[in-house]
């Protein structure tokens, strides 16, 4: 595992730049993980010259046990661990297929949250993997707290119950997956809901689910399509940036 371990900090890298670069999370705040093995994760940490989540390296993302700690492996080095990494830790010891968390602010679905906007299927082919995902549901944990305790943790973690996507009310979201860019992913379609719901609003519209006869022509386009090139066009346009 240790021979893989530089290629998945730099995707953890990557994908917090690409949130950053989406409007997922702006500033300090937001981080993203990865599980490595029964009890150590990989987290972005911060130091004291740190720069802010669309700047994050490599190097800022750290091995530490579940825990918090450096570990006998560990390697915290002056960093300081996330004061929210429960959320990793929680959202991966609840299910196993959670292997990658993405915790984020995003002002678009905070905005939509707040203003009373559930994150439904208005829309289709646009994204057919948001609407699926939206269709589904996206359940939201109420309180706006800090979510610095594995107690707290754990009450964000019931909210979010078998779904991969939770709101945090007046706060964010964590978005879980069996990988670093599927989480990342989601979270992208889950602010695109909330960017089009927020849109038909302020354009004086209304906001319906698709109609139910059209979900069967809404197929899976597959891994190739959904995942695969979905994060080629994310890594081209951050390089583009
Ligand atoms: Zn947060």
């Amino acid at each position: 595992m240790t021979g893989d371990l530089d290629s998945q900090r730099a995707l953890v890298a990557l994908g917090c730049r690409i949130a950053a670069a989406r409007g997922l999370v702006d500033g300090m705040l937001g981080h993203l993980s990865l599980r490595v093995d029964d009890d150590r994760l990989l987290v972005r940490c911060r130091s004291d010259s740190d720069t802010g989540v669309a700047f994050t390296a490599p190097s800022d993302i750290r091995l530490v046990r579940f825990d918090g700690s450096a570990g006998a492996a560990g390697e915290l080095d002056g960093y300081r661990v996330p004061n929210e990494l429960p959320i990793h830790v929680e959202t991966m010891l609840a299910d196993a297929q959670h292997l990658a968390v993405a915790h984020l602010h995003p002002p678009a679905v905070v905005a939509a949250d707040l203003a009373g906007v559930t994150i439904r299927p208005i829309y289709g082919a646009y994204d057919i993997a948001g609407a699926w995902l939206a269709r589904d549901g996206v359940p939201v944990y109420q309180r706006a707290v800090l979510i610095r305790t594995r107690g707290l943790a754990k009450e964000m973690v019931a909210a979010m119950g078998d779904r991969p996507v939770v709101i945090l009310r007046g706060h964010g979201i964590t978005s879980a997956a069996a990988t670093l860019q599927q989480a990342v992913l989601q979270a992208i379609s889950v602010d695109g809901l909330a960017r089009m719901a927020l849109r038909v609003l302020s354009a004086g519209g209304t906001l319906h689910d698709i109609d139910d006869a059209d979900w069967e022509d809404l197929p899976d386009l597959g891994p190739a399509f959904t995942t695969d090139a979905a994060w080629r066009h994310e890594v081209a346009r951050l390089r583009a940036d």
